[in-house]
């Protein structure tokens, strides 16, 4: 008898037809007498729904946090509570969960709080009366009580955190797809599916804007051994099994390309070029929980220069009065935001062991005349930001300049 953690994404459980799909296969895997913890998102278009509401009675403000957190949380209760009807109504036993009653504990960093804590007790005791724990995906509560969500595709970090609390045998995250491709589906349609990818993989895939499993579960996995494995709730299709590194998946140079469209640029323009100018500006910004991805800093003229960073379109607005800050008193100089770039990614194992690969990529955009305007790397990964309006050209340009195309 195994233990398993299933996940069903939005669109799994996105109307009535396919919450009963879910609750039979729920059913099927009782059946054969797994003991299961099923984590649900909100139903598919409801976190956006529920975000626009909240920014409509904001008017012109931003919506608080907290309340935003209280809000869209909602999403996730609703789909376990349908999930769990569905379940009883076809003769399993099934208990709705939300995070305070599995004490899941996060930080207080509304709308993007991290989990860290999870009491397994109260999840072992459903498990032990022989019920299939439905859980709410994406929420937590913090310290004081406050209810808080993961960030968006959260629904994955719970479903994860929860295989890692009760040492799961295997964490199945259900989708829309039937696995990890090679690059999203939707914008190049020779994409493959992989059968297996390592979590090193995954995790740049992720962090480059494969939005098919959220950047905290597959680190998560990573660190915790979970195995996971993304699949589709509409068939029994196999998917793609991410786990530890080995031989076989050293020798692909690249596995994948990655689109990420939630990229904005922020360039601050002449400013004083001096010690401490960088860790007090980039300080800053982490303090405001401002993750900053690229860094180009170009070299200073009288003693003054331009420093771009980018970071996600959502955070653009807390980024810009801490780069006007950083202009000093006086004000020399100008914060420019450009929020129409994209960073398109490959990632592969063997790119550690094979040269090269970069120049490749450049000649590749540069032959479909698309224009580079930062590059970073690291051991597994090259990412090049260019304009948005070409994002989709560079991912098709890549994947068939790197051969993804064909079967492997
Ligand atoms: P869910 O609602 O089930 O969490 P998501 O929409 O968050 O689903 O993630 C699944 C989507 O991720 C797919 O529909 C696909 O468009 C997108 N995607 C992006 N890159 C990839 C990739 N490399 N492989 C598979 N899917 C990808
Ligand atoms: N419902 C949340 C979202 O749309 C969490 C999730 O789906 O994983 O981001
Ligand atoms: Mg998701």
């Amino acid at each position: 008898m195994a233990l398993i953690v299933q996940k069903f994404g939005g669109t799994s459980v996105g109307s009535v037809e396919r919450i009963a799909n879910v609750a039979e296969r729920v059913a099927r895997a009782r059946a054969a007498g797994d003991d299961l913890v099923v984590v649900v998102s909100a139903m598919s278009g409801e976190t956006n729904r529920l975000l626009a509401l909240g920014r409509d009675v904001a008017a012109e403000q931003a919506p608080h946090p907290r309340e935003l957190d209280a809000l869209v949380a909602t999403g996730e209760q609703v789909a376990s509570a349908l999930l769990a009807i569905a379940l009883e109504a076809r003769g399993v036993p099934a208990l709705s969960l939300l995070a305070h009653q599995i004490r899941l504990r996060t930080d207080a960093a509304h709308t993007k709080a991290r989990i860290r804590t999870i009491d397994d007790r109260p999840l072992r005791e459903v498990l032990a009366a022989g019920r299939v724990a439905v859980v709410a995906g994406f929420q937590g509560v913090d310290e004081e009580g406050n209810i808080t969500t993961l960030g968006r595709g959260g629904s994955d970090t719970t479903a994860v955190a929860l295989a890692a609390a009760l040492g799961a045998d295997v964490c199945e995250i259900y989708t829309d797809v039937d696995g990890v491709y090679t690059t999203d589906p939707r914008i190049c349609p020779s994409a493959q599916k992989v059968p297996k990818i390592s979590y090193e993989e995954m995790l740049e895939l992720a962090s480059l804007g494969a939005k098919v499993l959220q950047i905290r579960s597959v680190e998560m996995a990573m660190k915790h051994g979970v195995v996971v494995h993304v699949r589709t709730s509409f068939t029994d299709a196999e998917g793609t099994v991410v786990t530890k590194e080995d031989e076989s998946l050293e020798a692909i140079v690249v596995a994948g390309v990655a689109l990420d469209r939630d990229v904005a640029k922020v360039t601050i323009r002449g400013v004083s070029d001096e010690p401490g100018l960088a860790a007090t500006l980039f300080e800053a910004l982490a303090d405001a929980h401002v993750v900053v991805d690229m860094i180009i800093q170009n070299v200073s003229e009288d003693d003054r220069t331009d420093l771009t960073f980018t970071v996600s379109r959502g955070d653009v607005e807390t980024a810009r009065p801490i780069a006007e800050r950083a202009l000093g008193e006086k004000k020399r100089g100008e914060v420019v935001v450009d929020t129409r770039p994209a960073k398109v990614s490959i990632v592969g194992l063997g790119m550690r062991t094979h040269a090269g690969v970069a120049a490749k990529m450049f000649r590749l955009l540069a032959a479909a005349g698309i224009n580079i305007e930062a590059i970073s790397t690291s051991e597994i990964k090259v990412s090049c930001l260019i304009a948005e309006a070409r994002g989709e050209d560079a991912v098709r340009a890549l994947h068939e300049g790197f051969g993804l195309g064909a079967p492997r």
